[in-house]
C-alpha cells in the first residue's frame, strides 16, 4: 500500500521521494500561491466541485493564471485512485505561481514544459498522504482551544484586499506558529478574535457555534475564509430543522453558546472541549451534529446538489 501518492497537473504519477520543485518556485521564496486541502474517503474525493471553485476564487484573488479545472479534475481522480479506497486520505492541491522569472532562466517544466518568455509557469500538483492520529482523535474527543487575537480588524478584509483574507494562501507561517504557541498553552487548537473581540475563524478551520437548533458562523466579509465543510453542515442542518446564520460572533457568544466546533474538510468536525481552560461539555446533539457534517459532505458529492 503506498503511503503517498504525488500526480503533477499533466497526469503524470511521480515519485513521491523524488525532487519536484525548483529552488527559485516563487511558491517557495515567497509563499506566493493557493492550496486546498480535501478528503479522500472510500475512494471517492469529498466535495471535490466545491474546493475547485474556491481554488479557483483564490487563484483570482492573487492574480495567478486562470485554474485549468478539467485538468486538475483529471489529476485528482488520477490521484484517488492510485490512493485507492481502503483507508482515508488527506489530498492537497497545490498552485505556486512557479519559477521566479530571470533573464535566462527556463520556465517552471514542473507542469507542462511549456516556455514562455515573460509570464511564469504555475507549479501544479496533487499530493495525497494519510491522516494523521491527530484527526482521528480530534474527532473522537474534541479538542481544547484558546482564543488568541489575529491582531486585525473586521473590516481589514473590504478595506485592505492585498490582505488576501478570503482566499486560501500558502502563506500559513502565522497560522502555524499560533497553534506552536497554542501547544505551548497545553492547548491543541486555536480560535483567532479580532480587534473588535470578534470570533474570527481557526488557523485552518471554521467556527461554528450551537445554540438551541441554531446554527451561527461569522459572515466571510468579517475576514474569514468560506469553509466548504461549514458550508456543507448548514445545507444539510437546514433540511433538518435547524435555523443556520451567518452573523458576526462576539467572544462572549463563545461562552454562552451549548457547543463551539472547528470544521475543516479533512478533520471535518471537532468539538471544543475545552475554551481557554474552561471544560466544555458535550450537548444532547453533539452526535447530531456530527451525523450531519457526515452527511452534509457526502451530499456535496453530488456536485453542485446545494
Ligand atoms: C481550510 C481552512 C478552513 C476550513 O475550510 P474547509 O473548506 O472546511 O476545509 C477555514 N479557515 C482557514 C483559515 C482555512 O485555511
Amino acid at each position: 500500500m503506498v503511503d503517498r501518492v504525488l500526480v503533477t497537473l499533466d497526469g503524470t504519477v511521480r515519485n513521491p521521494d523524488a525532487p519536484l520543485l525548483f529552488a527559485d518556485d516563487i511558491g517557495v521564496l515567497r509563499g506566493d500561491g493557493v492550496f486546498e486541502t480535501v478528503l479522500v474517503r472510500d475512494g471517492t474525493v469529498c466535495a471535490l466541485e466545491f474546493h475547485l471553485a474556491r481554488l479557483r476564487r483564490s487563484a483570482q484573488a492573487l492574480d495567478l493564471p486562470e485554474p485549468e479545472l478539467g485538468r486538475w479534475r483529471n489529476a485528482v481522480e488520477q490521484a484517488a485512485q492510485e490512493w485507492g479506497a481502503e483507508r482515508e486520505g488527506m489530498m492537497r492541491l497545490v498552485l505556486t505561481r512557479g519559477r521566479e522569472p530571470a533573464t535566462d532562466n527556463p520556465r517552471s517544466a514542473v507542469t507542462s514544459g511549456e516556455l514562455s518568455d515573460t509570464v511564469p509557469v504555475p507549479t501544479s500538483y496533487v499530493l495525497v498522504s494519510g491522516v494523521s492520529e491527530r484527526v482521528a482523535k480530534a474527532r473522537a474527543e474534541g479538542i481544547s482551544v484558546v482564543t488568541l487575537a489575529r491582531g486585525i480588524s473586521i473590516d481589514l478584509a473590504q478595506a485592505a484586499p492585498w490582505q488576501l483574507l478570503g482566499a486560501k494562501t500558502l502563506s500559513y507561517a502565522t497560522n502555524m506558529a499560533a497553534l506552536r504557541f497554542a501547544a505551548r498553552m497545553g492547548a491543541q487548537d486555536v480560535i483567532f478574535t479580532s480587534t473588535e473581540n470578534r470570533v474570527l475563524e481557526g488557523p485552518r478551520s471554521t467556527v461554528v457555534i450551537a445554540r438551541d437548533k441554531q446554527l451561527i458562523t461569522p459572515p466571510a466579509k468579517n475576514g474569514v475564509l468560506p469553509g466548504v465543510t461549514q458550508r456543507a453542515l448548514f445545507a444539510e442542518a437546514e433540511r433538518a430543522g435547524y435555523d443556520c446564520k451567518y452573523e458576526p460572533l462576539f467572544t462572549a457568544d463563545l461562552l454562552t453558546c451549548d457547543s463551539i466546533w472547528m470544521l475543516s474538510s479533512v478533520t471535518l468536525a471537532a468539538r471544543v472541549n475545552s475554551l481557554d481552560g474552561l471544560r466544555m461539555s458535550a450537548p444532547d446533539n453533539a452526535e447530531e451534529i456530527v451525523e450531519l457534517v457526515d452527511r452534509g459532505i457526502e451530499r456535496a458529492g453530488a456536485i453542485g446538489d446545494w
